[in-house]
């Protein structure tokens, strides 16, 4: 092959995941085209297929990593239209019902610059620069109120999409059709229509809701940092808040609750369960501040993983990327990042492909490997700290007794050595592999601790 893959190439759905894949197949195809399904607005705003960005959105240090590689100028451009930065883990104050903290255990008691920058935004805001980015491709080209109702299928070959634009029936025809629809993808369906295996599905029970809001906050006696998090530690706490400043001099507050234990989407009942937060930081600020949107709510039954890298066969032109293939619970904050780093490894995939005979064919046995890699830290992670929950449902990964005691000698280590803490917040924040946490030295120094405490010092 040439410098090029194909001619067109079609992505369905142009939210976080798509976006950042038609960034990577921009380099690799003729022409991308994204089809959304949803209205899609000129300005940051939640569209109706994506209620959960009216919720807190965090993009993780590995997420930004992707997206500052991708597009050049991305954080510059994400603060020029209002995005507030943030250091970690400094700015990240943890109040818990035993005091402040500097991490979400407890273990780190004072603010720390780790060197590591974030920004704090809605999801609208996020999303839309990610769309003007992504659109100044010049071979990039979105429509929206096009969602696609079928792929075009010839034996065991995804040549196209059939989409609606206008009421009438469109087709285009695309030697790769990526689907980044979201959790509803409809992926498994097409594969059963078309005679393949849907993935086999984990589904983690972790009956989570969230209710957030937007507030105008005046007066803070300049002692409010631009984030906070009000938890306390499981099983005994249900219930956590986040209060983010974002865009346009407001903040985001979002309430979470797991097994019923759900905050209401009403005034009263929003308060009340602030009022009741682990800690009461969030509640005194604000108790006295002016609400300035509607209160939403959502439902987050279960985490759902497709294992997609099982399938023994797989269409030829066809892969599935995102929230598509792993939907995590959102209190950590993953899925955005998580798309991002697929994303990326479909990159280096192309990459090796584009001077190679093989071009796309076997794609989908290159690719779906490496994303279930990039999920799999995100999906232990998030897994097990679910399951300090006796009423999490699913299957738990496994994880031996051993490690869980390392990791809980690393965590202790985190308040005493800055270099542990910024390794354990770049591994939380998907900016290294899991394996970092077993590197030397640090692997030696928790080790040394284990002893210590074996031995009772
Ligand atoms: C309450 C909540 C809070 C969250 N908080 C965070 C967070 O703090 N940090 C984080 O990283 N992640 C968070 N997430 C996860 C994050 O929202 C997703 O991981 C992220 O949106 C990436 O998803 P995606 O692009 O794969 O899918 P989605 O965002 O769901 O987008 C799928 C898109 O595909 C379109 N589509 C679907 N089917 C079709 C079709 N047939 N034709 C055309 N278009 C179609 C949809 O309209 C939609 O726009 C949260 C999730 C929830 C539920």
């Amino acid at each position: 092959m040439g410098e090029r893959l194909g001619e067109h190439a079609v992505v369905i759905g142009g939210s976080i995941a798509g976006l950042v894949s038609a960034r990577v197949l921009a380099d690799y195809f003729d022409v991308v085209t994204i089809l959304e399904r949803d209205h899609i607005e000129s300005r940051p705003a939640v569209h109706k297929s994506t209620p959960q960005g009216n919720h807190l959105h965090a993009i993780q240090v590995g997420g930004l990593q992707v997206l500052s590689a991708l597009y050049p100028g991305f954080c510059a451009k994400l603060c020029a239209m209002g995005a507030v930065p943030l250091r970690l883990t400094k700015d990240f104050p943890v109040y818990r019902p035993d005091g402040v903290a500097y991490s979400l255990t407890g273990a780190v008691r004072e603010p720390r610059d780790l060197g590591l920058e974030l920004y704090s935004q809605s999801r609208g805001l996020l999303e839309h620069c990610l769309r003007e980015c992504t659109l100044t491709l010049s071979n990039v080209r979105a429509q929206c109120d096009s969602p696609v109702e079928r792929l075009i299928v010839s034996k065991t070959r995804v040549e196209g999409v059939c989409y609606k634009s206008g009421g009438e029936p469109h087709t285009i025809r695309a030697e790769l059709v990526l689907d980044c629809g979201g959790r509803g993808s409809r992926a498994p369906r097409w594969l059963d229509e078309m005679g393949f295996t849907a993935p086999e599905e984990t589904i983690i029970g972790v009956d989570f809701a969230y209710s957030s809001t937007r507030f105008h906050i005046p007066n803070h006696n300049g002692d409010l940092g631009p984030f906070s998090f009000v938890v306390g530690p499981p099983p005994e706490y249900t219930r956590g808040g986040a209060l983010a400043q974002i865009e346009n001099d407001l903040w985001l507050v979002s309430l979470g609750g797991r097994f019923r234990d759900y905050p209401p989407a009403d005034e009263a009942g929003f308060m009340a369960f602030a009022q009741a937060l682990p800690a009461p930081r969030l509640y005194e600020i604000i108790k006295d501040a002016e609400r300035v949107e509607p209160i939403s709510h959502f439902r987050f039954p279960t985490s759902v993983l497709r294992q997609y890298e099982r399938l023994t066969s797989f269409p030829q032109g066809f892969l599935v990327l995102g929230d598509a293939i792993s939907s995590f619970n959102p209190v950590y904050g993953q899925g955005m990042s998580s798309a991002a780093l697929q994303a990326c490894a479909l990159g280096a995939i192309l990459a090796e492909r584009v001077n190679s005979p093989q071009g796309l064919d076997g794609i989908a046995a290159a690719f779906f490997p490496k994303a279930a890699e990039v999920v799999s830290t995100p999906w232990m992670l998030a897994a097990n700290f679910d399951f300090a929950y006796p009423q999490t449902t699913g299957t738990r990964p496994p994880v031996p007794p051993e490690i869980l005691r390392y990791l809980l000698a690393l965590d202790a280590l985190t308040a005493e050595d800055i270099e542990t803490h910024k390794t354990l917040v770049e591994v939380f924040g998907l900016a290294r592999p899991l394996s970092a946490l077993w590197e030397e030295p640090l692997r030696s120094q928790v080790l040394a601790r284990l002893n210590r405490t074996d031995n009772g010092a």
